[in-house]
C-alpha cells in the first residue's frame, strides 16, 4: 500500500480503486486502441465524481481538495490509466487561471459549468514557435470596441479539438507602445474558431490533443483573465502548480508498473522456478520500488509547500523531473521483466504504460526546462 502522509490519503485512493474498477478497467483499452477520438461519457463519468474539478474552490461547484489530497488522486488515476488521469488533469490546469486570477463574474459565469462537466476548458498557450519559448507568441489580441479580437494558431492543446473554453495567450501592445502576453477566455462556439484533431499520438490516447486556428476571433472586453500583460506570469504561475500533478502522474505510472511486475516475476517459470528467485530480477524490482518511494515523497514535499502556501517552484520542477524519469526507469525496467509479454500490448498493461509515460517528459515544460528552471533559482 503507498505510504501516505496524511489521513485523508488513503480514502481517496480507496475511493478511486472502486471508481476504477466501474469505470476505468471495463473501458481503457478501448479508449487507448481507438482512432483518436474524444469520450465525452468518459468525460462526463471523470466529472460526475468529481475529479475534473478536484481542487477548486467549492463555492464554484469544485471539490475543495488540498494540493496533497489532488495529487493522490492524480497518482491514482494514473495508477489504473494514464489517459484518464490527464483526462481529469486538463480542466484542472485550464481553471486554474480562471480561479487563481478571475474576477468574480468570470468564476461564476464559468467556474460551476466546467465543474459540472457541461463545458470542457482548455489551456492554450503553445504555438508552433513557442513551444519551451513560451513567451515568444505570435498569435495577437486587439482591442476594437467592446471586444478583443484574436487571430493565430495554437498547437499540442489538450482537449482543443473538443473544448466549449480556452483559456487563450496572446500578446498585445498597450498604450506605451509595450507589447506583452494577456490571457483571454474565449468561448469556442465564436466565429473564426476551428479547431481539429491531432493523429496518432503516441500515449495518453484517452485524452485528445488538437490544433487551433484563430481567425478575427472575438471576445468581449470583460473576457480578459487577469490585468493586461500579466498573462505569462499567470501561465508560468499555473504551470508550476500542474508540474506537481505530472509527477504524481509519474508516480502513478511507476507503481503500477512496479506491481505488475512483482505479479509476473512471482508467476513466471523460467529455468524451473519463478523468475522473481532470480537475483537478476529482484534488483530490478528493488530499484524501481525505491525509486518510486523517493518520486512520490517529492511530490509530497512540492504539493506540502503549495499547501502552506510557501514557495514551491523549484521542489515543483524537481518532483517533475524526477518522478517522470523515475516512470521511465519503471516502465522499462517492467518491460524487461516482462520481454516479450510486456512488448505485445495483448498480454499486459505495460506496452501501454511504455507509451502513456513519455509525454510526461514533454508537457508542463520539458525535463530540459525543469532543469533550467531548478538551476536558475538556485544560481540567482
Ligand atoms: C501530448 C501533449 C499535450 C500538450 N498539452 C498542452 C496543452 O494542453 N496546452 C499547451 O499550451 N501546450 C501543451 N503541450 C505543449 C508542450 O508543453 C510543449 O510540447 C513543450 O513545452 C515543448 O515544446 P516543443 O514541443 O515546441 O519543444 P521545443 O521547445 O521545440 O524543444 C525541443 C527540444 O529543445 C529543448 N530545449 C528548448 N529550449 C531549451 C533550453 N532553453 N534549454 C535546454 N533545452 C531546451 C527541449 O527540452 C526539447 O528537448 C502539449 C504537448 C504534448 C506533446
Amino acid at each position: 500500500m503507498p505510504y501516505n502522509v496524511d489521513d485523508r490519503q488513503q480514502p481517496i485512493r480507496d475511493q478511486i480503486k472502486e471508481f476504477a474498477e466501474k469505470e476505468i478497467v471495463p473501458v481503457y483499452e478501448e479508449l487507448d486502441r481507438r482512432p483518436e477520438e474524444f469520450s465525452r461519457e468518459h468525460y462526463k463519468k471523470l466529472a460526475k465524481a468529481g475529479y475534473v474539478s478536484f481542487a477548486m474552490p467549492k463555492e464554484y461547484g469544485g471539490g475543495g481538495y488540498s494540493n496533497i489530497e489532488y495529487i493522490t488522486m492524480m497518482e491514482e488515476l494514473s495508477y489504473w490509466d494514464p489517459g484518464t488521469g490527464l483526462m481529469a488533469a486538463i480542466p484542472q490546469l485550464a481553471t486554474y487561471p480562471l480561479y487563481a486570477f478571475g474576477n468574480e463574474e468570470q468564476k461564476k459565469k464559468y467556474l460551476p459549468k466546467c465543474a459540472s462537466g457541461e463545458i470542457i476548458p482548455s489551456f492554450v498557450l503553445t504555438e508552433r514557435e513557442a513551444g519551451s519559448d513560451a513567451s515568444n507568441q505570435s498569435t495577437t489580441a486587439v482591442l476594437e470596441g467592446d471586444h478583443y479580437v484574436l487571430n493565430g494558431e495554437k498547437i499540442f492543446i489538450m482537449h482543443g479539438d473538443v473544448c466549449d473554453l480556452g483559456v487563450v495567450y496572446a500578446k498585445m501592445s498597450d498604450n506605451a507602445g509595450r507589447t506583452r502576453i494577456s490571457a483571454f477566455l474565449v468561448e469556442t462556439d465564436t466565429p473564426g474558431w476551428s479547431a481539429r484533431t491531432l493523429q496518432h499520438k503516441m500515449g495518453m490516447r484517452a485524452a485528445t490533443t488538437g490544433l487551433i486556428t484563430l481567425e478575427n476571433v472575438k471576445t468581449p472586453k470583460e473576457n480578459m483573465l487577469g490585468e493586461q500583460g500579466r498573462g505569462f506570469i499567470i501561465a508560468l504561475n499555473t504551470l508550476d502548480g500542474a508540474r506537481i500533478g505530472v509527477a504524481a502522474q509519474g508516480v502513478g505510472i511507476s507503481q503500477r508498473a512496479l506491481d505488475e511486475s512483482i505479479k509476473y516475476a512471482k508467476k513466471r517459470i523460467a529455468f524451473g522456478a519463478p523468475i522473481a528467485k532470480l537475483q537478476a530480477i529482484q534488483w530490478m524490482i528493488a530499484e524501481m520500488a525505491t525509486k518510486t518511494e523517493a518520486a512520490r515523497l517529492m511530490a509530497y514535499k512540492a504539493a506540502t509547500l503549495q499547501d502552506n502556501g510557501q514557495k514551491y517552484t523549484v521542489e515543483a520542477a524537481q518532483a517533475k523531473m524526477y518522478a517522470t524519469e523515475v516512470a521511465r526507469f519503471c516502465v522499462d525496467r517492467a518491460m524487461q521483466i516482462h520481454s516479450g509479454y510486456g512488448y505485445i500490448g495483448e498480454f499486459s498493461i505495460i506496452e501501454k504504460l511504455y507509451r502513456d509515460q513519455r509525454v510526461t517528459e514533454i508537457y508542463e515544460g520539458t525535463n530540459e526546462i525543469q532543469r533550467f528552471v531548478i538551476a536558475n533559482n538556485l544560481l540567482r
